[in-house]
Order: C-alpha cells, then structure tokens, then sequence
C-alpha cells in the first residue's frame, strides 16, 4: 500500500499540504523537484505569493551542484558578483563574496545561508528520490511517488532537477575488480580525500577534472590524466574581488544586474557585436585577446562578432589559444596534446582554470593520449591501455553528466493518456519554450532543454524561469482555471525556433554535451536554446502578455483558451552583412529555409 506523505507544518502557506495524507486530500499547489538554487528560489517565490508549496531533494541537504560536486578546485565559472541572486536586495547586501570566482564551500554555504534566511528546509524533504509522476487527468493533479514508496499529489510539478545533476553511466571494463580508491567528481565524499603520497589516476579532461588536476598534483606523488578530447580552457586570474570592482558593483547592485540579464550570456562580457575578427588587422586581434585573456574567464568568447559563425574568424582564436598552451606547457609535445583540435572554440561550453596548463610542467604529472593508446580495461592494480599498464592507489572518475535530460528522463513521467515523457523526447527533448511540455499539462521544468540554461550564467536563467512560473501559477490561480498546457503546434514552433537559433553558428559541429554526445544512444539534437537569455526573456515575456500564446488552458475539463500558435518574435540584433551568405547556407542545409531559386 502507498504511503502517502504528510509535510508536516504549521505555517499557512503549508495548510493543505499538512492535510495532505491521503489521496483524497486538497492536493499542494505545487511540488518542486530538487533544492538546488532553482527549487529553493522557486519554492520562496511561490511562498510568498500565498501558494501552498514543498519541495523533494535527492540530497541530504540545499545547493544541488555544489552539494554533490565537492572535488577539490570546484568553484564557479561566472563571477560570483553575478552568479548569485538578485532578487532579495538584503540578502545580495548582506553577503559578500570572499573571490572574484568562489568555491565550492563558499558556494555551499551561500545556499545553506538562502534556505536559512527564508527558512526553506522545513518545507523540503531531503534523501528523497522522485521515481514518478503521473498525470490524472480526472482529477487535474499530479500524483507523484518517492523511491522510498511514499506519495504525494500536487497541482503543478515543477522539475527543479538540474541540467548537470545526473553522472553518465560511463563505466569500463572491470572497473569492480580495481582494488584501489573510486571516485566520482560529481558525488565527492563529504569528508574530502587526502591523495597525499597516492598513485591517481583521473579519467576526464572536461571542466571537473580541469579543476581539480592542478589541486590533485600537488597533493598526490603522481598523477596520470587519461585524455580523449582535449578541452578550451582560460585562466581564471582568481583572486578577491578587487575593492574597486566591489564598490562599483555596490553603488548600484540593480543597474549591474538588469545589465547582466539583459545579455546573451546573462553575464556581463563586453560582447562585440560589430567587429569582424576576419577584417581586424593581426596586431589588432592580438591585442584584443591578449586584453581579454589578461582579464581573465570568458571575456575572450566576446571579442568578435564573427567567431560564433565563422570558421575563419574561430581558428584566428584557436590559434591564439594553442599559442597560450605553448606558452604554459614547458614541453612542446604535451602542450600540443593538450591543444583542442576537433571542435571549434565556444562549441563546447570552455573551461576556466585555476593552473591547469602549468600543472602538467610537474614532475609528478603525466599525461596518456587515449585517443593514441585506448583504455582496455581496469584490473586489480589500476589501468591497462592499449600500450602499457598504469598501477594506481586511486581511480578519479570526471566522466561527465547526462546533461539537459538526464534528470528529468529518470523519472518515469507521464502526461495525458499515460504516454511517457521518454517516448515524446525519443528523438530528442521537445519544450516549449522549454518550460513546459505539450501532453504534460501543469508540469514546468527550470531551465529545461530548449532555454538557454547552460549557455548562460545559470543563476540569471533561474531567476527568469522561476518569475514566469510563478506568475503564470498566479494567473491561472486568480482566474480559477486548474491547468495549463502547451499546445503541440506552439512546441512544434518553438522547436523550429530552436533549431534556426543555432543553426547558423559553430555550435552543432562539437560533440558535445549540448548535443547529447557524450551518452551512448542518447539523440543527436542541440538542446539549449542559443537565442540568448536577453532575446529569450523577451520572448517569454510576449507569451505571456498574449494571455499565454501557444497555451491550453483549462477549468476542470473545460477549455478556456486554446492558443495553437507561437507568434511572438525574438528582437532580431544586427548581423554583419559579412555573415549573411554563411547563414542562408547553413539555415538553408538545415532545411529551415528554402533553397534560393
Ligand atoms: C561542477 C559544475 C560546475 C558548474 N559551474 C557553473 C558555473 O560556473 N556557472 C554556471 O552558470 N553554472 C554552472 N554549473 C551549472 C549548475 O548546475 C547551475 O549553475 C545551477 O547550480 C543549477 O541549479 P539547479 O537548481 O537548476 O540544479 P542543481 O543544482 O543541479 O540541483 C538539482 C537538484 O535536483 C535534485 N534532483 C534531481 N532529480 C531528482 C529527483 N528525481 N528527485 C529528487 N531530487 C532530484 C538533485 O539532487 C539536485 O540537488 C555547474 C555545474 C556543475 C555540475
């Protein structure tokens, strides 16, 4: 028999939930899937606004990503001035960040400080796994079960679950039969590791293990790095946050923000968008970059309004890279190892590094190509390549995550008629607008595939996310109307919309994670919407004033609005006409414009 949670509280926004015992109970307004930055603000904001809210977490506690990812060297990629919230003045005034990039602990600590001030924690519970939701479609709810067995049911399910919070599956060849150390970056034991005087090995040269590499070498006696694709990785010049940059952040916290959402990125980056790289004198391009790398982080994906789109104009950047790891890497046949060759820079999102390159000039630090010598197999004592075997007191694991879907696919969801969401995204994940799913009616995901999520700074995402959310539940509460869906045509559109965002750039030719490369038999389809956040606001923002354009919206079983368009329009920048013929082309290849006569 299913056991049917009881969130047991007294506050009034909880009232129906701590009633809420029995599947003919007054179901809560909404769930919230997951306490990372995006469940705990969704969960505040829908509080405040009178709705009866609770939230589920997989974890023992607050903070999502920077609860499970503990690896030492994890910290933020965004600055931390901007990859906070903006939408409490006293708790932005009342916190101050101790570096230009904080870490992981720090990171923590600010989410255990947001669900301590607005006193989240008693209406989440945490160790708790959402296995299933299905829709009833008699009673407008979701009915909602744990992996303990436990129920609940909501009116709306919000999927708060992350887009980098499921590992992929990667294991090898007798991984079990290693008698050595395992560890995953991406769920790090809590009390840390010591490799001090330890043979490592670390599988991985993606964000994580760039992180962490530099942090592991000084630690262990050796440490081998087993690289199949070399990523892009710029300098963090972290530090504390110089007092000028604070004070002038402080003087107008509002001003800085409204500015950072209202870029493609949501972060401020000095975006060129006139400036053609392939028209640019050599001195002058050296000089850009070398200004912008000195700056350090992303400041170099702005330089030049052509690098996005053409080849041309991203080799003179991939060059200026290769050179910088010729200059870190003392010797030249790492250094060219280390140099990305198989996708163009900004394909994949780059890394931001704490030493990395330099790392690799110690003695202890090897590097294997397994591109050159492929990894056979995991036995007793460490890992036997193709070429030679490595014996190893400790195996670090930086495989990666089932990135977009991952999260959202372990759930077994179903929507109207029972169809599951893995049969509607069997050929890649469907949204609109990348907030709700057509056929899954009162279900929201937080930078869901489909938004710019993880091609911005994701905080900015959230906040944007959980504010049309929020209205949209309050509109739809003051009208009485029980559910909104999207319509089929309005994902359809959306979808299309998707696909001529990104068409036209670089972004499709990496495999990447954006593309759902790294998972074995996952599809093949750019997931985030590369629109930018700025263009993408605005156009959440018609939607909604067009009384929720694309929507089904219903009162018990009746239909209210029925909207099977998708109208509204992103405002279009200026594009170089340099790039205008590149464009067609590739809009044209991708069969979403007709070939010219
Ligand atoms: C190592 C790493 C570094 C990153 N660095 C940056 C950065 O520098 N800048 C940036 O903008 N973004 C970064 N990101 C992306 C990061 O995920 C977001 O910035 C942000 O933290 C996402 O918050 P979230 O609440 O949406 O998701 P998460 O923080 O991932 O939280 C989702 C939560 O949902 C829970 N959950 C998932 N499924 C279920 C389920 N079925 N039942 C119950 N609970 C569930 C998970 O346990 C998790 O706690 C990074 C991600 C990783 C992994």
């Amino acid at each position: 028999m299913i056991k049917y949670i009881s969130f047991m509280n007294k506050d009034t926004t909880m009232a129906a939930s701590s009633k809420h015992t029995s599947p003919d109970a007054q179901p809560i307004d909404a769930l919230i899937v997951g306490a990372g930055f995006a469940g705990m603000y969704m969960l505040h904001k829908l509080r405040g606004l009178g709705l009866s809210a609770a939230g589920l977490e997989a974890g023992r506690g607050v903070g999502g990503t920077w609860y499970w990812n503990r690896y030492p060297g994890a910290r933020v990629d965004i600055q931390s001035l901007e990859y906070s919230f903006g939408f409490d003045e006293d708790l932005e005034a009342e916190w101050r960040w101790s570096e230009r990039y904080a870490p992981q602990p720090e990171l923590l600590r600010y989410a255990e400080h947001v669900a301590d001030r607005f006193d989240l924690k008693r209406d989440i519970r945490f160790n708790t796994r959402v296995s299933a939701a299905h829709w009833d479609e008699a009673a407008q709810v979701w009915q909602v079960e744990t992996d303990a067995g436990a129920a609940t049911r909501c009116r709306h399910l919000i999927l708060a679950t992350g887009c980098l919070s499921i590992p992929t599956d990667v294991t090898f060849p007798g991984l079990d039969t290693f008698t050595g150390e395992v560890y995953r970056t991406s769920r790090w034991p809590h009390e840390g590791v010591d490799f001090s005087g330890k043979r490592v090995g670390i599988i991985g040269t993606g964000s994580s293990a760039i992180q962490s590499i530099p942090i592991i070498a000084g630690q262990a006696a050796r440490l081998t790095v087993f690289q199949r694709t070399p990523n892009y990785s710029m300098p963090a010049h972290n530090g504390p946050i110089p007092e000028a940059d604070f004070e002038a952040w402080s003087r107008d916290p509002r001003s800085y923000r409204a500015a950072s959402k209202d870029t493609g990125g949501g972060f401020q980056n000095e975006a060129n968008a006139a400036t053609l790289a392939t028209e640019t004198a050599p001195e002058d391009i050296k000089a850009e970059l070398e200004r912008r790398w000195a700056w350090g982080g992303f400041r170099i994906l702005g330089a030049f309004a052509d690098t996005a789109i053409d080849p041309e104009a991203n080799r003179i950047v991939q060059d200026f890279i290769a050179g910088k790891i010729r200059q870190q890497v003392a010797d030249p046949a790492v250094a060219e190892r280390l140099t990305p060759k198989d996708h163009p820079f900004g394909t994949k999102r780059p890394c931001v590094d704490t030493g990395y390159y330099a790392a690799f000039n110690r003695p202890n630090v090897e590097l294997i190509d397994l591109r050159a010598e492929p990894l056979r197999e995991f036995n007793a004592h460490g890992i036997r390549t193709e070429a030679r075997d490595y014996a190893f007191d400790a195996v670090v694991l930086a495989t990666g995550f089932d990135a977009m879907t991952g999260a959202i696919d372990r759930i077994d969801l179903r929507g109207v008629g029972g169809r599951r969401i893995k049969d509607h995204w069997a050929e890649g994940p469907r949204t609109y607008l990348g907030l709700m799913v057509s056929g899954f009616p009162n279900m929201f995901t937080i930078t869901g595939p489909g938004s710019p999520s993880v091609l911005t700074n994701m905080i900015n995402s959230i906040e944007q996310h959980v504010e049309w959310i929020a209205d949209c539940l309050v509109s739809l509460k003051q009208r009485q109307q029980t559910s909104i869906e999207a319509s089929a045509e309005a994902e359809a559109a959306w979808c299309q919309h998707v696909a001529e965002a990104v068409a036209p750039t670089l972004l499709p030719q990496a495999n990447s994670w954006y593309m759902g490369a790294n998972v074995p038999g996952k599809p093949r389809m750019f997931m985030p919407y590369a629109g930018g956040l700025n263009n993408y606001t605005e156009i959440c923002r018609q939607v909604a004033a067009k009384d929720y354009e694309g929507f089904i919206i219903r009162q018990g079983n009746r239909v209210l609005s029925d909207s099977r368009v998708f109208t509204s329009q992103p405002p279009i920048g200026e594009i170089p006409e340099k790039l205008m013929p590149l464009i067609v082309e590739r809009l044209t290849a991708a069969g979403l414009m007709p070939a010219a006569q």
